[in-house]
């Protein structure tokens, strides 16, 4: 059996001198006016071999280098230790925002894994302003994770270690917390449905927790019988693995009232007896992708020290069918109370959600996000890159939109119009859980939602389309994303 590579650790330093040594690499930028004389910077390179800087220069001048968002040129030096220069372009000032720093990081670590490499040193100067130095080393961690885990010849070299000269120490901690975290999350979606079931998640999240000093409580069967779970435990009643609730505590705020970050854990979606066909069902081991968000931003907010109290849930089931599977018709009391009416076994997310987000209530947060892989209609209305935001609150939704708009991860919200309710409505329990058809599909889903979140200020994150790519791209691979890790993270953080 072949076990998966360890989480990427490169080891990572911030040197004050600058060693020759290994890979360099140095950042371009683009003058803003064309009326301009053609100009691109490049920082630190006196570090470097006069050949180097006449290879340079000569790449500069002939137009090869202009220093252009997303542009990576490798220059050999003829140095004998460092042979080769790595030039990333960063663009115009408008471009360089934190999403591409972090994204430029990253495709530059995915260029050199193809072997094995001792030392990449980073020489980051005046191109990259302070407040997005983390971001930069965050992308080298990412660009070190990708879905390869179980490949028999590893064609993917993590570097031994990771330079960042002129990066202060804090903002490459903090690069590395929200890096490692997000892989963490991606590394929990990649991992194949039969390893990653309930149970496994839920130990791989008592395991963050224990490293992190997080208080971790986790619920199986028996206590979710006993707490009236009855939703997580219709959908999770055809399958041999057992469902979980986790909850993760985090107190760095004193007495203030928690934040509750909710995430649909759904480890394998067959689609129960409305089956999925093939096609629908090949990337259903991301269905549990909005509670490893949680996991990896709760790793993240622990690490960072933030000064708030927050609280995670992750609703854990695999969605199967047998003999004893939750079928069509069927009327569940949730732990709310609340009857649903099941008419499509396959929307099964939000009936694992309508008991997770009544034990986020239980603990009286002041603001509840949940993130889930909820429905193709939000894709359809969206797109595969932007994430639906539907919400109870419209200002509460509007910090979260801020924060995800610093951290340039697109997000869209979307009309909760009180006319939609009439759309959930069932008649024989109180709500269904399907809208009309497929019309506003993703917005009947948070209707029905928003029937279990009481009076507390709700934002409802469909992340269906951004979590998991189906291509890669020059700064991630295919496969998990870890999409808005890092919104939650600057959310909690802005929060006041
Ligand atoms: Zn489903």
């Amino acid at each position: 059996m072949i076990t998966p590579a360890p989480l990427p650790a490169p080891k990572i330093t911030t040197p004050e001198q600058v060693t020759a040594t290994g890979v360099m690499v140095c950042f371009a930028v683009q003058a803003d006016k064309s009326s301009e004389k053609k100009y691109v910077s490049i920082d630190r390179i006196d570090e470097l071999e006069t050949s180097a800087k006449t290879a340079l220069a000569q790449l500069i001048q002939s137009g090869e280098i202009e220093g252009k968002s997303g542009e990576i040129v490798q220059v050999a030096t003829g140095h004998p230790s460092a042979p080769i220069l790595v030039v990333a372009g960063l663009g115009k000032t408008a471009q360089r925002t934190r999403g591409k720093i972090l994204e430029t990081g990253a495709a530059v670590i995915r260029r050199l894994v193809d072997k094995s490499r001792a030392e990449i040193t980073f020489l980051v100067g005046d191109a990259i302003s302070p407040e997005h130095h983390d971001a930069l080393v965050a992308g080298t961690l990412t660009g070190c994770e990708g879905q390869h885990l179980y490949q028999s010849e590893p064609a993917f070299f993590v570097p031994e270690k990771l330079a960042f000269v002129g990066v202060s120490p804090q903002a490459t901690a903090e690069g590395e917390t929200l890096g490692s975290s997000i892989n963490l999350t991606r590394r929990l979606v990649n991992e194949p449905p039969t390893i990653m079931n309930p149970t496994e998640f839920a130990e791989r999240a008592k395991i963050m927790a224990s490293e992190e000093g997080l208080e971790c409580e986790i619920w199986d069967e028996t206590r979710l019988e006993k707490e009236g779970c009855r939703a997580i435990l219709a959908v999770g009643r055809a399958s041999t693995s057992p469902p979980r609730l986790v909850i993760l505590k985090y107190n760095g705020g004193g007495d203030e009232a928690p934040i509750a970050i909710v995430g649909k854990g759904v480890t394998f979606d067959s689609g129960g007896l409305s089956i999925k066909p093939s096609d629908g069902m090949v990337d259903m081991k991301c269905d549990m992708a909005g509670a490893a968000t949680v996991v990896g931003a709760m790793r993240a907010i622990a690490q960072l020290g933030l000064k708030r109290n927050v609280i995670g849930l992750c609703g854990l089931a695999e969605n199967m069918i047998s003999g004893d599977a939750y079928k069509l018709g069927d009327v569940i009391e949730t732990r709310s109370g609340k009857t649903i009416e099941i008419l499509n076994t396959d929307a099964e997310g939000r009936v694992v959600l309508a008991d997770t987000l009544d034990v986020a209530v239980q603990h009286k947060p002041s603001a509840i996000i949940d993130l889930a892989t909820l429905t193709g209609a939000c894709m359809v209305a969206l797109g595969n890159e932007v994430a639906g935001l539907m919400t109870n609150s419209d200002d509460l939704c509007r910090t979260f939109s801020d924060a995800a708009g610093q951290e340039n991860e697109p997000v869209w919200q979307l009309p909760m119009f009180s006319l939609y309710d009439e759309k959930v409505k069932s008649k024989v329990a109180d709500i269904k859980n399907v809208g009309e058809g497929r019309w506003g599909g993703a917005i009947t889903a948070a209707k029905f939602l928003e029937n279990f979140v009481g009076e507390t200020p709700w934002v409802h994150i469909d992340i269906a389309g951004p979590a998991f790519a189906d291509s890669p791209k020059p700064h991630r691979d295919a496969g998990a994303t870890g999409v808005m890790v890092r919104s939650l993270v600057r959310w909690v953080r802005d929060r006041s």
